[in-house]
């Protein structure tokens, strides 16, 4: 069941779910929109229990020079986030505060820091992977978590600037990374489908920017790199991405020196779980109060 788009805003707005704070994809969240997220977060946490992936938390920020060599300019200019601040003398902090008491456009003279905002949880976990030296034969995974910052301003609730993302994440041989990705294929359908939401599983692609993205797209697709779990969620708009399934394979084990410990360069593979998604997807689908959803799906997220 999907919900037309005002009415959904309205509804989240309304019964105070969400709180609009002046920018389309920046809100408030309230206690019930909180515990729901906490609820499918610790669902996630009991389905993947037994590999006993390594926890890991990270701000949600990168070094530029981590950012650099991710290659995310290079992919998704349009979406990265930079953090500036300002950096001169008395006479500069004067004209500044002129320029904004003009309401004219302070931000011009603002300096970059040496802070990218993290596009994906998983971003900042390649470097220190790399820098402990080769992997054990039988590979590592982590689980990792972030508030992550896109610029993709929407109206859609569904596409936010700040949202959280929890992974898991693998590296390894080829088909350790694989088999990782095709077995959280099967236990998200499992794990969303305990959740009475509508759902398929699709071949996908990244908004890789520009003409060469175009190129990028093909290749992701007929490689199958990246898939996704999709719920319709907006009347009219495509289903909605809350889990994705992406297989790397050397990227980020090149870029960031990932060894297997044969010492060739590792793949790595991530599941990424849409805090934010699918509390909206639960939403939409059961109704804006928890308390009044289906048994079954109260018990699967509040056991
Ligand atoms: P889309 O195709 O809709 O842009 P995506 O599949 O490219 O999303 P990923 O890069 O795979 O997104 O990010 C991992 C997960 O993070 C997605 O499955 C989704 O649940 C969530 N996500 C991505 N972008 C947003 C956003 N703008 N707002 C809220 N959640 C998001
Ligand atoms: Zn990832």
């Amino acid at each position: 069941m999907t919900v037309q788009l005002e009415a959904f805003r309205k509804g989240l707005f309304d019964s105070g779910l969400l709180i609009p704070m002046g920018v389309d994809g920046l809100y408030g969240r309230s206690e019930t929109f909180e515990s729901i997220g906490t609820a499918f977060d610790a669902l996630v946490s009991r389905t993947g229990a037994a590999d006993k992936a390594e926890v890991l938390r990270f701000p949600p920020a990168l070094s530029k020079q981590v950012f650099e060599t991710t290659g995310y300019m290079a992919s998704f200019p349009q979406l990265a986030g930079t953090i500036h601040s300002f950096a001169g003398n008395d006479k500069a902090h004067a004209a500044l505060m002129r320029t904004i008491e003009a309401k004219e456009d302070w931000t011009t003279t603002q300096k970059a820091t040496q802070v990218v905002a993290v596009p994906a949880a998983c971003y900042p976990l390649y470097g220190p992977l790399g820098a402990r030296g080769p992997l054990k034969p039988e590979g590592a995974l982590f689980d990792v978590f972030s508030w992550c910052f896109r610029h993709e301003p929407s109206l859609e609730p569904t596409r936010m600037q700040f949202f959280r993302m929890r992974e898991f994440v693998r590296a390894g041989s080829p088909e350790q990374v694989q088999q990782f990705r095709e077995a959280w294929v099967e236990r998200g359908k499992k794990m969303m489908e305990s959740l009475q939401l509508p759902l398929n599983v699709d071949v996908a692609n990244d908004p890789f920017f520009g003409r060469a993205g175009r190129m990028l797209v093909t290749n992701q697709r007929e490689q199958a790199l990246k898939f996704e779990l999709l719920v319709p969620v907006i009347e009219g708009t495509s289903p909605t991405a809350c889990l994705s399934f992406n297989y790397h394979q050397d990227k980020f084990g090149l870029s960031f020196k990932i060894r297997k410990s044969d010492g060739e360069t590792a793949h790595t593979a991530c599941v990424g779980f849409g805090i934010e998604r699918v509390i909206l997807a639960l939403l939409a689908t059961h109704g804006y109060d928890p308390q009044k959803w289906p048994d079954r799906v109260r018990s699967a997220l509040w056991p």
